[in-house]
């Protein structure tokens, strides 16, 4: 494969990196630490890093929520801010990685190294195969045309020109740009490349083992929630990457957020069933290629649990049909019999999910004690 060094980026990402690092320790030493820029800087590598997940990321490349067109222009100043391309060339590479993951069409593959697949694909070019498919629906958004059309203007002026001013404003100019633009930069540039590098190479397959994307709270912290990376391959219209309360996703938040303030909508959310029949299959994978010896009878235990957690959730799928038909009827009919219909359903709906969510954590237990007792060559 021919490879030719993508001039503009090396140049771009050398002076951000060393120069920028360089002039911010001058500069700190010179005039001594200023909190000012400090919280500045901070603010940037908020506002900029967000705006590449829950903008570039979870809105435009997977459309995992709809948002309004303030919110839509708000991410595509501060994700240009960012200064990793256009949302349209962004989100097309995204869709592609998603697509062809760890495949030679994957632009960053991980199976090539940490260096290709961090910041080795942005600095080095090579011939690609087009795939007009995964953009037209972006080319149709006018916003993102907007941006990609003006790219370079939008970002220099808020990337590097908004930080600068408002440094300007307390009589920092050039720390403003030094601390909230070049290292605040490089900072954003190395959190997110981490989710295309280290995100592929460290942590748990708790959802599926068909790529190489893992969750990792510890790399949750520096991602902006991004660090649940198995589960978002795999379920990847879902909103959230940390499905849990505490687990670290503060683009999660601010998509729920925004939700409150009436700047997002229809927020997709996958069902709970489906993740825990993903989760099932995972570790009854993990048993399975243990070297370890059941003990007693676990494994048909463990089987017949299964069973029963897959009848229960069945359960509860048909009920939910009958539910929303029901509820159907009764917006139709306005009937009591119709209500009385949609009550009755609706206890029914309740009570199969606490069976079925009783049924998992049975069989977690077992699964537990299974792997604890029965398969030492795990332990
Ligand atoms: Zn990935
Ligand atoms: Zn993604």
């Amino acid at each position: 494969m021919k490879t030719k060094v993508n001039w503009f980026n090396s140049i771009f990402i050398f002076l951000f990196h060393v120069l920028g690092s360089l002039a911010v320790i001058f500069y700190f030493y010179k005039f001594g630490v200023n909190w000012y820029l400090i919280i500045l800087g901070f603010v940037f590598y908020i506002l900029t890093g967000i705006s590449i997940t829950a903008g570039y990321h979870r809105l435009f490349s997977h459309r995992a929520y709809e948002a309004s067109p303030i919110l839509e222009y708000f991410y595509l100043i501060f994700g240009a801010a960012a200064y990793q391309n256009s949302a349209l060339k962004w989100c097309y590479d995204h869709r592609i990685h998603h697509r062809y993951v760890d495949g030679k069409d994957d632009p960053y593959n991980v199976n090539r190294g940490f260096f290709h697949s961090h910041i080795g694909w942005v600095l080095f070019d090579e011939p690609r195969k087009e795939f007009p498919q995964y953009n037209r629906d972006l080319l149709k958004n006018k916003r993102i045309v907007w941006q990609d059309k003006h790219y370079l203007a939008i970002s220099t002026l808020t990337s590097l020109g908004l930080p600068t001013f408002i440094g300007a404003l307390f009589g920092h100019a050039l720390g403003g740009f030094l601390v909230a633009g070049l290292a605040r930069i490089t900072v954003v540039h190395h959190a997110t490349f981490f989710i295309n590098s280290l995100c592929h190479m460290w942590g748990k397959q708790t959802y599926t083992d068909k790529n190489t994307a893992k969750d990792n709270a510890i790399l949750a912290f520096f991602t902006y929630g991004e660090g649940f990376h198995n589960f978002h391959h795999l379920f990847s219209k879902d909103y959230r990457n940390g499905i849990r309360w505490f687990h670290f996703d503060p683009t999660k938040w601010t998509i729920k957020m925004t939700e409150k303030l009436g700047l997002a909508r229809k927020l997709t959310v996958t069902p709970r069933e489906k993740i825990i029949l993903a989760k099932v299959a995972m570790k009854e994978k993990l048993l399975s290629q243990s070297n370890g010896e059941l003990c007693f009878n676990f494994a048909d235990e463990l089987e017949s649990l299964k069973q029963q957690l897959s009848n229960s959730i069945e359960n509860w799928q048909k009920l939910k049909v009958q539910y929303l038909k029901a509820l159907n009827d009764f917006k139709v009919e306005k009937s009591w019999e119709a209500k009385r219909n949609l009550v009755q359903l609706r206890i029914k709906l309740r009570m199969a999910k606490k069976t079925y969510m009783l049924n998992y954590k049975v069989w977690l237990k077992q699964y537990k004690y299974t792997l604890k007792y029965a398969t030492p060559a795990l332990v």
